[in-house]
């Protein structure tokens, strides 16, 4: 067991059931998480005999990473885990803290037409620990704290959704690396009964939705998961999270030239989230070899953007970040086998 995949109750559990005191748990956090010792037997303030009880039943292990590309404001990862599966996170350096956006599976299965990501059909979840251990390996490599984390990069986080609950866990817990919930920013392309099941739980993560469409008949095309769960049973579920979570919903909508950025677009997707606490993150749309889709030109952005504005919704527009070290939205990829 890899003990980056626990919980501070996790641990105290199995303090508790070896006889110790459950503070233990929270040294062991201190040590990993605020001092960043890679071994047990760094950990000095913890009896001997304790230190071999923890390795003899846990492991301290790290996939390895084994691409950096630079770019302006912009770092791209390649990880490959222990199994030999790679996977991408990508570091932005905002004027506001440094972000990182962290894959949740490897490949991805919601077949998505416009994504890079999901060329290669899921392989596997991801664990907790190689969640945790990207914001890990990022921090020391850099050596920066990492203060917002994104899980926007490859995988549907809510198809992986108790593993993601447990990492959003253990990096937001106050002895560890203390990310505050309000710094997360959980995104899904619209698995309506895990949102359900994640507005029960009362974070106060912050939420995103794909919509990318303002209809069924387009949103169909562009994102299998509408066929499972159309824009209607989205939107409810979004009016339900609303009515329990104090919180602002995202909807992310990619623009795509000719397909989706049109005037009467915008002005259904103005009338189908008029009431909605939420605003509209419009995504200048990053071209990968999906070469069907091309980049809305940023008059036509700014022309959605006003309608949106004009019908009293909140809008913004992405910035643009990394797509010079292909780092940007829908360009990361699982499989380098076969390109490199
Ligand atoms: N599966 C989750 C998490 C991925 S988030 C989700 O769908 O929300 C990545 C975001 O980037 C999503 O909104 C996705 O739709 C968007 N995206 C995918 N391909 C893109 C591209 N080529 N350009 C811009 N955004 C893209």
């Amino acid at each position: 067991m890899n003990i980056y995949s626990l919980r501070r109750k996790d641990l105290e559990n199995y303090f508790e059931n070896i006889g110790q005191k459950k503070f233990k748990a929270v040294q062991v956090y201190e040590w990993l998480y605020k001092k960043k010792v890679t071994s047990f037997a760094s950990m000095s303030n913890i009896k001997k005999e304790i230190i071999q009880k923890l390795e003899e039943d846990f492991e301290i292990a790290t996939p390895e990473i084994i691409k950096i590309q630079n770019g302006k404001d912009v770092h791209k990862f390649l990880f490959n885990m222990q199994d030999g599966e790679k996977i991408e996170a990508v570091l932005m350096n905002h004027d506001y803290g440094n972000s990182l956006c962290v894959s949740t599976q490897v490949g991805c299965n919601m077949g998505c037409a416009f994504c890079e990501s999901g060329r290669l059909k899921k392989r596997r979840n991801l664990t907790a620990d190689e969640m945790v251990t990207q914001i890990l390996l990022v921090e020391a490599e850099l050596n920066i704290r990492i203060s917002h984390v994104v899980l926007m990069g490859i995988g549907e986080p809510f198809d992986n959704y108790d593993n993601v609950m447990k990492f959003i866990d253990i990096i937001n817990d106050d002895n560890g690396l203390g990310i505050g919930a309000r710094h997360i920013t959980v995104s899904t392309c619209g698995i309506v009964p895990k949102i359900r099941e994640f507005s029960k739980e009362k974070r106060q993560v912050n939420l995103a939705i794909s919509l990318h469409a303002p209809n069924d008949e387009l949103r169909n095309k562009l994102m299998k998961i509408n066929l499972a769960y159309p824009i209607k049973e989205v939107i409810g579920a979004v009016k339900d999270y609303l009515k329990v979570n104090n919180r602002k919903v995202t909807f992310e909508y990619i623009m795509l030239k000719g397909v989706n950025d049109k005037e009467k677009h915008a002005i259904e997707l103005a009338n189908l989230l008029k009431g909605l606490t939420c605003y509209v993150n419009l995504i200048p749309y990053n071209e990968t070899s999906h070469i069907e889709f091309k980049k809305t030109e940023n008059k036509d952005i700014m022309r959605f953007y006003d309608i949106l504005k004009k019908n009293k919704i909140n809008v913004t527009v992405r910035r643009e970040f990394g797509s010079e070290v292909e780092a940007a939205c829908g360009q990361l990829r699982s499989n380098y086998k076969e390109e490199k």
